[in-house]
């Protein structure tokens, strides 16, 4: 049983210079590779169940495997919800047996989203769950522009609403297909130099892997989110396993090949945020 917190695991992180992927899962053959791989990899990581995930499958359910996993596995695993938007969504993660959970005021004004995140937090807190909040807005590709994170209303957001960990917006972008973005730097140190709560990248799919492992040895940034690029590894194994033979039609026996190649492409992704 190696079910923890995400505070367990970011803690840990931000002392010793190191980072902790949230990986993006969207079911069953996803997160069983994500554990495969962090067990080769010997490092800990975050199960997430985002919207999309959600909107496949019910929370009791996510819950319930990712606790089977993380009980199956050598090395410490988070499960953790993705944006929730409502209390109610953090609340049912809760009761799910989900070990942290992202709540995301960000569209919401200042006031609120610390108002609502508090409490949130504080529901968390009180049944040994951590809790990550959103400071600034983080934007979509092709969709919602994104607004940079004040400093200074990170450093009250983080005082107030008694966070594991802040998710903030330096020029990362969700849903990025190339790495060509780059996450702005000085925005990153004025922020760490005011707040002592681990950081959060959404969108890491879209920073230069180079940036990623720099900043994960030598910044208060302590878990890079990551969707796309393994969706996208993913999807080039399912339609390589499909394609490979016409006549077959039993989903298993096709969905076993995409195992391997995930494995592969998540471990290279890990050890990018390991400690030098
Ligand atoms: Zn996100």
């Amino acid at each position: 049983m190696t079910l923890v917190t995400l505070k367990d695991v970011l803690q840990p992180a931000l002392r010793d210079g190191y980072a902790v992927a949230g990986l993006v899962t969207l079911g069953w053959e996803d997160m069983r590779a994500y554990v495969a791989a962090a067990e080769a990899e010997g490092c800990p990581v975050i199960l997430q169940a985002g919207p999309s995930c959600r909107e496949h499958t019910p929370l009791p359910v996510l819950g319930a495997m990712f606790r089977n996993l993380a009980e199956g596995a050598s090395v410490p695993v988070v499960a953790h919800l993705d944006h929730g938007y409502t209390a109610e969504d953090c609340r049912i993660a809760i009761d799910s047996g989900f070990t942290s959970v992202m709540f995301d005021g960000s569209r919401k004004p200042l006031a609120e989203n610390i108002e609502e995140t508090t409490a949130i937090a504080a529901m968390a807190h009180a049944a040994g769950v951590s809790c990550e909040g959103e400071i600034g807005f983080v934007g979509y590709s092709g969709g919602e522009n994104s607004a940079g994170t004040d400093p200074e209303e990170a450093a009250r957001f983080a005082r107030e609403t008694g966070v594991d960990a802040m998710a903030i917006s330096v020029g990362n972008v969700h849903l990025q297909q190339d790495k060509q973005g780059g996450l702005d730097e000085a925005r990153i140190r004025a922020i760490e130099a005011v707040t002592e709560v681990p950081l959060v990248i959404h969108g890491g799919s879209g920073v230069p892997v180079a940036q990623r492992s720099a900043l994960a040895r030598g910044s208060a940034i302590c878990k890079f989110n990551i969707g796309t690029e393994l969706r996208m590894a993913f999807g080039q194994a399912l339609r390589k396993a499909v394609d490979r033979d016409p006549n077959r039609f039993d989903r298993v026996q096709i969905l076993k090949e995409t195992h391997d190649p995930l494995v592969a492409a998540t471990r290279t992704v890990l050890r990018a945020f390991k400690s030098v």
